[in-house]
């Protein structure tokens, strides 16, 4: 995620902003320009962009950003939509009787936002149910009833369903460490099912990729009823860190996909907001892990991608040891994993350049696209209420504890599978030996910003995928 700043005092903002915190100017989010822009006000609900970019437009706010406070972004002023891009592929919302459900739809649609800004930087293309049916993307936001049916969080041709349970913490974090996942998130849970709607797009029927993918994760023609069946029977396979990003990957190949699509999607944007914010490692003794390359994630090769991503997540674990909060990264690289990562990077950048030119999706009347436009989520869909109050499983977090990274890539021959040696974390209650260290995690990018409905939720952990899969 880059970073984005205010048009009337220039002072740092971030994405999930609605005013500036120095001058208090209005801020919303212009999917056209993928910029945050300042608004004034021009009246009956009109807001006058003082972005460059937009040239003066006039734009109104989403629906959900003015009335309900779970948005910031904003609709041309000429736009017959009530609702932004994002929200229209919101199919189904929380329903709003329970206090809570408030909340946890607005960190639903604040993950679902950072999901879509990735992928439009990755020059994927996210389209509506409504402007295409057969092969749309949707969301429903649903909670489990009092009659005892659960919603089972997962992706059904282009339709994910999230139980909303997943945005309250005590419950993520009870699930997670029931399952012993070293990392649970919303954020996650996003990248994850779209990993699945991505993998029925561009893999499932490209003879260009169908058997090179077979080859890397598996037939995944295999019945899924009995893979799961086998899975939460007998668990993950001893040494699945060798070849997989996480034990639920080891299921069936489609899983194996869907948390190797979520993990790519997981390093490029923390490797974009590391290089927006012009981090760098520069250690006094060279031999140890070092970032000064400053390459657009977009412009990256993998190879650029993987040797920056080691140092960042040594160092970022060890930050987030300091802070006394988990590691921010629980993951091993093994090399067939970097193989899997590199698979996904080679069909996204083949999507993405496939739609060369990307549409400009609507730009606002005036307004000029400032970088490459992005291509438009043109959504649409109704919503509807649904479902009932959440249960609020209090429970004690269990922090696996997990040794530092130990391999240094800087002694990596060249050419060789960089492998990105952090922090190795098994099941919640298993610690993993070695290197005792501190706990650590938690990116912190989103805990600078302030949500209109605020702090807890701040912090936008990453990448970690669900369970109960449902595909087709
Ligand atoms: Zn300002
Ligand atoms: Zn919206
Ligand atoms: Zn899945």
């Amino acid at each position: 995620m880059k970073t984005f700043h205010c048009n009337r005092c220039s002072h740092l903002v971030f994405y999930e902003n609605v005013r500036c915190e120095r001058c208090e100017a209005l801020l919303g989010y212009v999917p056209e320009l993928a910029e945050i822009s300042a608004f004034e006000d021009a009246g009956e609900g009109r807001w006058r962009s003082l972005h460059p970019g937009a040239r003066g437009a006039l734009f109104r706010q989403c629906h959900n950003y003015a009335v309900e406070n779970v948005c910031n972004w904003m609709i041309p002023a000429d736009s017959p939509d009530t609702l932004c891009r994002a929200c229209q592929l919101t199919r189904t919302i929380p329903n709003l009787g329970a206090p809570e459900n408030r909340l946890y739809w607005y960190r639903l649609e604040m993950a679902k936002r950072r999901l879509l800004y990735t992928l439009a930087e990755l020059g994927l293309d996210v389209k509506s149910r409504e402007a295409d049916p057969e092969r749309g993307l949707a969301f429903e936001f649903l909670e489990d009833s009092d009659d005892g049916s659960r919603v089972m969080t997962g992706h059904d041709n282009g339709l994910i369903t999230l139980n909303i349970a997943e945005a309250d913490d005590a419950y993520r974090e009870k699930v997670r460490t029931s399952m012993g996942e070293p990392y649970r998130t919303l954020l996650g849970h996003f990248r994850h099912e779209t990993g699945h709607y991505y993998f029925s797009q561009l893999v499932e029927n490209n003879p260009r990729w169908i058997e090179p993918y077979r080859k890397l994760f598996g037939d995944e023609r295999a019945d899924y009823g009995e893979a799961l069946t086998a899975y939460y029977r007998d668990g993950a396979p001893a040494e699945w860190q060798a070849s997989y990003i996480s034990a639920y990957a080891t299921m069936h190949p489609w899983e194996d996909w869907a948390e190797t699509w979520a993990h790519y999607m997981l390093i490029v944007d923390v490797l974009d907001t590391a290089t927006s914010y012009g981090v760098a490692l520069l250690p006094d003794d060279p031999s140890e892990p070092t970032l000064t390359d400053r390459t657009p994630v977009e412009d990256a090769s993998f190879d650029n991608l993987m040797k920056r991503w080691f140092p960042l997540t040594y160092a970022l674990n060890s930050l987030n040891r300091s802070l006394g909060m988990p590691d921010g990264y629980p993951f091993t690289l093994a090399a067939p994993v970097v193989g899997k990562l590199r698979f996904v990077h080679r069909v996204i950048v083949e999507a993405g350049d496939k739609s060369q030119p990307r549409e400009a999706a609507t730009p606002p009347a005036k307004a000029t696209p400032a970088s490459a436009p992005r291509r438009a989520a043109r959504a649409g869909a109704g919503r509807t209420a649904a479902a009932r109050p959440v249960a609020q499983a209090v429970v004690q977090t269990v922090v696996p504890r997990a040794p530092l990274p130990s391999a240094n890539p800087a002694t990596s021959p060249p050419g060789t599978e960089p492998v990105a040696q952090a922090v190795v974390s098994q099941g919640a209650d298993q610690a993993v030996a070695s290197a005792d260290s501190t706990q650590a995690s938690a990116m912190q990018a989103a805990a600078l910003a302030e949500p209109p409905m605020q702090s807890e939720d701040a912090a936008a952990k990453e990448a970690r995928p669900k369970r109960t899969a449902r595909r087709r």
